[in-house]
């Protein structure tokens, strides 16, 4: 091997294939074919993702097995899709054991016009959502021409908007 290697072998980043090394289930060792030096670690086959429980549908705790040794790893999955901010609050405040506070977020969502387009990642399945990453998503009909035909002009279904193009 040249200097390079020699160079990545000094920051630890070592060269060579990866073997399990039999003793432990899931363990791999590397010898690097550069400087000798051995490295560890533990690579599982995991499984697909499964629900850690299908039934309930307020925790999206999901789990997954490694199908080499008998390692389970856990993690919160949620179906997360762009829905509208306002039948995420309606759902939530449909949704028992929440509190005041969210109802009051949703009158005043209501009252906000601008907020019917607006849209926020939410969880189809337990109705987890995130304000934090919003977009507006506007139901455009189809272009029209203008009244007066020197422009094309679409509208919101859902919230009134107007956008025009001009036609050149
Ligand atoms: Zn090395
Ligand atoms: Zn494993
Ligand atoms: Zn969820
Ligand atoms: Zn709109």
């Amino acid at each position: 091997m040249g200097r390079f290697q020699d160079m990545r072998c000094k920051v630890g980043s070592h060269t060579g294939e990866w073997d399990y090394d039999g003793y432990r289930e899931c363990g791999q060792t590397r010898r690097c074919t550069n400087c000798s030096a051995v490295s560890t670690r533990v690579r599982h086959n995991w499984g697909e993702w499964n629900w850690a429980d299908p039934d309930d549908r307020t925790n999206c705790e999901s789990v997954r097995e490694c199908s080499r040794c008998d390692g389970t790893d856990y993690e919160t999955r949620h179906n997360l899709e762009w829905r509208y901010t306002l039948d995420v609050m309606g759902d939530a405040s449909n949704a028992k054991g929440l509190g005041e506070a969210l109802l009051a977020a949703t009158a005043r969502a209501m009252q906000e016009s601008y907020a019917k387009c607006q849209q926020v990642m939410a969880c189809r399945r337990c109705g987890y959502f995130d304000m934090s990453a919003s977009r507006t998503f506007h139901d455009w009909g189809d272009w029209r021409l203008s009244q007066y035909g020197d422009a094309s002009v679409h509208v919101c279904a859902r919230c009134g908007e107007r956008e025009e193009s001009e036609e050149s």
